[in-house]
């Protein structure tokens, strides 16, 4: 059975859903105001990892919500910057989102709700209505405010110390620190230029925090749900106060178990634009890395110890998936129809041990030490002619198991199936190549066959035109 460490208990806990064999799971989603960067994608790398942990090991079915907040300080300060609509701008973002999630190989959650959405804005002014009801709120400027003091067991997750608390003392923005800890704002009144919605508290916008809470309690069915994630500075005050409004508002626990990722740092510096060290999945497949190589660098350190990206990590990343592809080709040539013994018990071996590695809080670092243990006493068989094809099968069939879970081989495979250069671009390229040799621009032409070269496109000519393909 899975043990999954509970922030809620800070203790490790055996995982069990409520419901028979259904996991209901929230994972907060981005913040769709820009592209997200490496250290999101570390979360949502670990969150896809203990969903896979979940289904293919645990043999649960998963109904998975990730969000995408589109309403917030920093969508409405983005839109407002750009002159878009707000729901314009972030869409942009959502589709980028997408792109970076499908080229780590995230599988999609079931739900993928955002704040703006009739339905959701709906659910939220039902949030407040019921927040109303049992005594938690006040309006103050006509912005509607949760009373902190209301709730006995306010900072239950974070572990608050009630000395600091300033019940009565209002805080408008979406994020604050654990010094500040007091009223925070469920629903701000209308500012000039501000997008406005009106479901029942007052013409305004929704803060961070209640949008979680009025979507999780939404699509995921009666209270409390099984699991609630995001990354480690969710805890406070986003996370508590999701805990504050579903709790306020329907008396039940909101969620059983909650699980924070550590942060991801870049050369031992916290990421951030200021620093110039944040980068995106395309900033990383532009310097020549397969998404794949980051999939499994963000999943290769325990998701609760901090992580620190290096460009050499990304090499060994590159390395070690080289390693296992490697060691499936040489599969190919055994020949002998004769297994072993020995063989077969090491290949059953791996799959207890990597399952216990799994089960164990997801400790990746001890699966994926299983699997090389495995892949180096295989190779070794294959040296001492000890593995027969029976063998071979059964160690095929283990690495694809391991790897429903942990999905770097199947995400090298699809990306070894594609062009280096999407399709579009190297046809674009050719186009603007020749136009560069019709003006007698060769410099210009060359420079495009080089740059295509180096990203690993060949171009060939030929008298019926120019032709592409791979080196
Ligand atoms: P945001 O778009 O800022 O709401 O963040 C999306 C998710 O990424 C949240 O779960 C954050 O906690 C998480 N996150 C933000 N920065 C990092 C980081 N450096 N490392 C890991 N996770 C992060
Ligand atoms: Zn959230």
């Amino acid at each position: 059975m899975l043990r999954l460490y509970n922030t809620l208990t800070r203790r490790e806990e055996e995982f069990a859903p409520s419901q028979d064999k259904l996991v209901r799971m929230y994972a907060c989603g981005p913040t769709v105001y820009a592209r997200a960067h490496i250290g999101n994608f570390r979360t949502f790398v670990c969150v896809d990892v203990l969903r896979r942990t979940l289904k293919y090991l645990g043999g649960y079915t998963v109904r998975e919500a990730v969000n995408y907040t589109d309403v917030d300080d920093k969508t409405i300060t983005g839109a407002q910057q750009a002159g878009v609509p707000l729901r314009d701008y972030t869409e942009e973002w959502i589709r980028a989102f997408r792109a970076d999630s499908e080229q780590l190989g995230l599988e999609p959650p079931e739900e993928t709700p955002r704040a703006t959405d009739e339905a959701n804005m709906r659910a939220m002014g039902e949030l407040i209505a019921a927040l109303n009801r049992n005594g938690h709120t006040y309006v103050r400027g006509g912005s509607t405010y949760f009373k902190i003091s209301t709730l006995p067991d306010y900072g239950k997750l974070a572990r608050l110390d009630h000395e600091g608390m300033k019940s009565g003392v209002s805080v408008d923005v979406d994020e604050y620190t654990k010094g500040d800890v007091r009223d925070f704002v469920l629903w701000k009144a209308s500012k000039a230029d501000e997008p406005t919605w009106d479901v029942g508290a007052g013409p305004g916008r929704p803060g961070w925090h209640l949008e979680c809470s009025a979507m999780a309690l939404r699509l995921l069915g009666e209270p409390p749900i099984d699991l609630h994630a995001g990354g480690i500075d969710l805890i406070f005050p986003h996370h508590e106060n999701e805990i504050a409004q579903s709790e306020g508002a329907t008396r039940h626990p909101f969620s059983r178990f909650w699980m924070h990722v550590e942060h991801l740092f870049v050369e031992n510096e916290k990421m951030s634009k200021s620093l110039g060290n944040m980068y995106t999945v395309p900033d990383i497949t532009a310097r020549g890395h397969r998404a794949s190589a980051l999939r499994y660098l963000l999943l290769s350190t325990h998701y609760r110890k901090q992580m620190n990206f290096t460009w050499a990590g990304m090499e060994q990343a590159e390395e070690s998936l080289r390693r296992i592809v490697d060691f499936l080709a040489r599969l190919d040539m055994v020949t002998s129809d004769e297994s072993s013994a020995s063989t077969s018990a090491a290949i059953e071996q791996a799959r207890t041990a990597f399952r216990d590695a799994m089960f164990s809080d997801l400790n990746t670092a001890a699966a994926l030490a299983v699997i090389f243990d495995l892949v180096r006493d295989l190779n070794a068989a294959i040296d001492a002619r000890t593995i027969g094809r029976p063998d071979v099968g059964a160690a095929r069939r283990a690495i694809d198991e391991f790897d429903c879970v942990l999905g770097v081989i199947a995400l090298r495979r699809a990306e070894d199936a594609q062009p280096p250069v999407p399709v579009e671009e190297i046809e674009r390229l050719i186009g603007e190549r020749k136009a560069a040799r019709q003006r007698r621009d060769f410099a210009a032409a060359d420079g495009i066959r080089h740059a295509l070269a180096e990203r690993g496109i060949l171009l060939e000519d030929n008298p019926g035109g120019t032709r592409w393909k791979r080196k």
